[in-house]
């Protein structure tokens, strides 16, 4: 497997595609981009991230950097760390929901925003061309105060920290061994929870794959049930992603989190606005049209829904993977903003999670990908999916994406292989999977 460089930041394998070398050359690059300036770093707690870490150390040190060293912390806290200390980038050694022997890293402008499309090219320029700024480094100095900072601003800014504590609510809690394994629970423990937490020590390797998908949360399931919890949280390995397990014990599917929490932020507000991708879940119309906001979709891609949130004021956007990105805490998708949101709204309703799902309308969501031999074969079967479909209701901010009254489809070239993403939702399987087969016949 190559290395994976995209506008989300790079991914390789530890240590066949991730070598040492290409570490030090990406914060050589990172540091030139800058023009040194302080940098602030957070790792994953993967046992190859250690090892990164101070390799990237040395590359930023040698292009006149300071370094801020968070050590184990989630990527939403590295990103609100940078902008409160006013560093000029942040860099985030993780790979994510990506199991092991992944790695990668995830890099920030000074605002805490991921680089955009334009931003990313230009640091990559750098990166390939190897021409590295060469200065005296300005020393790393160690900051443990990320957590808490990040804690208490999730806790301020929810509104409902007091309702959620006057609940007493049980929560069970999977951290898989990840970056949210102590943020997630000293904030619960915050909000006047009962935790019941597994997974939760930094020092093992990963116990199951760490992408919060119903697949790898029954083990959450089962104490959810055993412990007769209020709800059960489980994140990724970098804590940007949330997914809930009902009080029922099921997994409610992760393009829930952000419709529950838009819930809570737009209720009593008027004339909102509210930004998603395009390939995020309709219950996102369903959840606006109600409170009379507007919802604004955008290209795939995290920083692309931020940039949109910042430029409209939007209180509240992400994705459906479970990424819920509330900008009065930060700029990046936020596990714990997303746990306080929803705590807040069944406090706030009265109501279990159960109950609060099922007032939401049903879609079934179909993600599935064609291979292609090349880039320029994806984007020919873009083109004729255009054609295919011409008549209908189509955008085209990013690929395709077919609105139909059934539901929608979304057909995109990925920006790092040769394939083609189809993700299509309908009220169900039968009328989801039809729009797809007609896609891909
Ligand atoms: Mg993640």
């Amino acid at each position: 497997m190559p290395l994976i460089i995209s506008i989300s930041g790079v991914r390789g394998l530890v240590p066949d595609s991730l070598t040492p070398e290409v570490c030090l050359d990406l914060a050589k690059a990172f540091g030139t981009y800058l023009n040194g300036g302080k940098v602030v770093v957070g790792i994953d707690p993967r046992k190859s991230s250690e090892t990164i870490k101070e390799i990237i150390f040395s590359g930023l040190l040698s292009t006149g950097c300071k370094v801020v060293d968070l050590g184990i912390a989630p990527t939403p806290t590295v990103g609100i760390m940078t902008k409160a200390l006013e560093a000029a980038g942040g860099i985030i050694v993780t790979a994510s929901h990506n199991p092991l022997p992944w790695n990668g890293l995830k890099f920030l402008r000074g605002d805490g925003v991921f680089l955009n499309e334009t931003e990313a090219n230009e640091f990559l320029k750098i990166y390939k061309g190897k021409q590295f700024r060469q200065a005296a480094g300005q020393g790393i100095a160690i900051d443990q105060t990320g957590i808490d900072f990040h804690i208490n601003r999730v806790l301020k800014a929810i509104g409902g920290a007091a309702a959620v504590e006057k609940a007493r609510f049980k929560v069970a809690y999977d951290g898989c061994n990840g970056a949210g394994s102590v943020a997630m629970v000293k904030f619960l423990e915050m909000l006047g929870c009962t935790i019941y937490a597994i997974n939760c020590d930094t020092n093992l390797p990963f116990p199951h794959n760490p992408e919060p998908v119903a697949e790898n949360l029954g083990e959450l399931m089962g104490l959810v049930k055993s412990k007769k919890a209020n709800i059960g949280f489980a994140v990724d390995s970098d804590a940007d992603r949330l997914a809930i397990v009902s009080n029922e014990g099921k997994a409610i599917g992760e393009e829930l989190t952000l419709a529950l929490a838009a819930k809570y932020v737009l209720s009593g507000k008027n004339k909102s606005i509210v930004v998603v991708n395009l390939s995020t879940s309709q219950v996102l119309d369903d959840v606006c049209r109600e409170f009379g906001a507007t919802l604004v979709r955008t290209k795939v891609g995290e920083v692309n829904v931020t940039e949109q949130i910042n430029s409209l004021g939007a209180l509240i956007g992400g994705e459906g993977n479970g990424g819920v990105i509330f900008p009065q805490v930060g700029y990046n998708r936020d596990s714990l903003s997303g746990a306080g949101l929803v705590l807040s709204l069944m406090a706030a309703k009265k109501k279990s999670i159960s109950q609060l799902v099922a007032e939401l309308p049903h879609y079934e969501m179909i993600k599935t990908k064609v291979e292609c031999a090349s880039q320029a074969e994806a984007n020919a079967f873009v083109e004729k999916t255009k054609e295919k479909f011409r008549g209908s209701d189509l955008v085209l901010t990013e690929g395709v994406k077919v609105v139909t009254p059934e539901g929608w489809v979304h057909v995109r070239p990925s920006n790092t292989e040769p394939i083609i993403r189809i993700i299509a939702e309908a009220k169900d399987q039968k009328s989801a999977r039809a729009l797809v087969d007609q896609v891909i016949a």
